[in-house]
């Protein structure tokens, strides 16, 4: 048996796989990753494929960057972990002042988790308990976007919307009222009804939440900036809470450092994960205004009542700050927006091919449909299958085919890879016909 044989055999018989049905983990082909670097995976038979999803859309910087390795190195010889509980460290401290300095301004405050999800969750309950102990306890109601995804614990599905992933549970969640989905991606009457919620149900509103500019798990929807600026103001004046998942805008997926720069909004707490710790090590933050913060002035009862054991961990605020720092150095934003012109002109030629349809794309992010809508659909996982013949990795949402390559992939990569997604998609859809 090859070792990759092996491996397999042992992850059949062990693993249980995200997302995956049974079934599937047994009978679809797995790829064994040895090694990677940049937008590279590579196998243990020195097969290198390209990650069109940057890692589940975490690997914002590549992978195996050498300072994040020496970052998580370094640090690792100092102090691998100590809790935030009436303690502190350098990392934690450090570098909740270095992203104060570059979250939208007023955001003066970071509490620190371990994934998106508990990012989410951290937020939805500070949203909470602000009103309970500040004198509008009847506020205990979210509102949200249709189609929203927020991760995958109970808190962050109740706020989500993507129904594949959360019917099932509907009788565990708590109830966020949204307003029905847009028709012909138009984006306009769904937040002028949503504002419309807001305004109704003004007296019970904890928080709206939302993703900033791109849907992600929804399908790569993007919706208007202007329309993000409205909902502030909206909030603003209904003197309820904002709440922008960044989870996956952030970092600058979507051009900017945050999909809130599009609209030059400070929400009232602001979600990060993924691209933060480059996609080195599970690592979270929620931001919080003075405001929200002062909230929780007082006795011990008034505390915060949340936490985690790795709230704060050193080796996660290390690469984070280190990602941050490589932005800085490296200018990755700048040199990131050609890249994005061509990821752009290319995923707009995809309607060249019969049968592609909505190109889109924002920033480092671009997506397109392709057979009948909806996650369950079966042409996006021929076009990956496909795909992974021809050297790229492909992970499609359904029929959601998108990239969202590192912003650093050197421009020949970014070419191959949109080759591959060019005549993957060509080998399915036009031999289909
Ligand atoms: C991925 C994602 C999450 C969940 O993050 P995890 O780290 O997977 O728990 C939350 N919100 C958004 C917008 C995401 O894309």
């Amino acid at each position: 048996m090859s070792s990759d044989d092996e491996l397999i055999a042992l992850d059949r018989a062990h693993v249980w796989r995200p997302y995956t049905s049974s079934d599937d983990h047994q009978n679809r082909p797995l790829l064994v990753v040895d090694r990677a670097e940049g937008p590279w995976l590579i196998t243990g038979d020195g097969r290198r494929v390209l990650d069109a999803s940057g890692s589940w859309w975490c690997n914002n910087l590549g992978h195996g960057h050498p300072r994040l390795r020496e970052a998580i190195a370094r640090q690792s010889e100092q102090m691998m972990h100590s809790t935030l509980a009436a303690a502190t460290h350098e990392p934690a401290s450090r570098l909740a002042a270095e992203l104060v300095a570059i979250a939208p301004e007023g955001l003066t405050r970071v509490f620190y988790s371990d994934n998106g999800s508990t990012a989410v969750e951290v937020a939805l309950k500070i949203a909470f308990q602000y009103w309970q102990q500040n004198g509008r306890p009847e506020r205990r109601r979210f509102l949200a976007l249709p189609g929203g995804y927020h991760g995958d614990t109970l808190g962050a599905m109740s706020a989500g919307d993507v129904d594949e992933f959360t019917r099932i549970f509907r009788p565990l969640l708590f109830d966020v009222r949204r307003p029905p989905d847009a028709v012909n991606h138009q984006w306009e009457p769904v937040f002028e009804r949503l504002f419309a919620l807001l305004r109704e149900g003004v007296d019970e509103i904890a928080a709206v939440i939302v993703e900033p500019m791109v849907q992600g798990a929804a399908g790569m929807r993007t919706y208007p900036a202007g329309l993000l600026a409205a909902l502030r103001e909206e909030t603003q004046r209904a003197d309820t809470l904002l709440i922008a998942d960044e989870v996956f805008t952030g970092l600058g997926r979507t051009g900017p450092l945050w999909g809130c720069d599009h609209a030059g909004i400070t929400p009232d707490l602001l979600c990060t994960a993924k691209g933060l710790s480059g996609g080195a090590l599970p690592f979270a933050a929620t931001l919080a205004t003075d405001r929200v913060y002062d909230g929780f002035r007082g006795d011990k009862s008034r505390a915060l009542m949340h936490g985690h054991t790795f709230c704060g961990n050193p080796l996660g605020a290390a690469v984070a700050r280190e990602v941050l720092a490589i932005y800085r150095d490296e200018d990755i934003l700048e040199s990131a927006h050609p890249k994005a012109a061509k990821l752009a002109a290319r995923i707009q030629s995809m309607t060249e091919v019969p049968g592609v349809r909505t190109p889109r794309s924002l920033g480092m992010c671009a997506a397109f449909e392709v057979g009948a809508p909806g996650y369950m659909g079966t042409v996006g996982w021929q076009i990956s299958d496909a795909a992974l013949e021809l050297g790229a990795h492909l992970r499609p949402l359904g029929n959601t085919i998108y990239v969202v390559p590192p912003l650093n992939i050197e421009d020949a990569d970014l070419d191959r890879l949109l080759d591959i997604v060019r005549e993957s998609t060509e080998r399915v859809l036009v031999s289909a016909q």
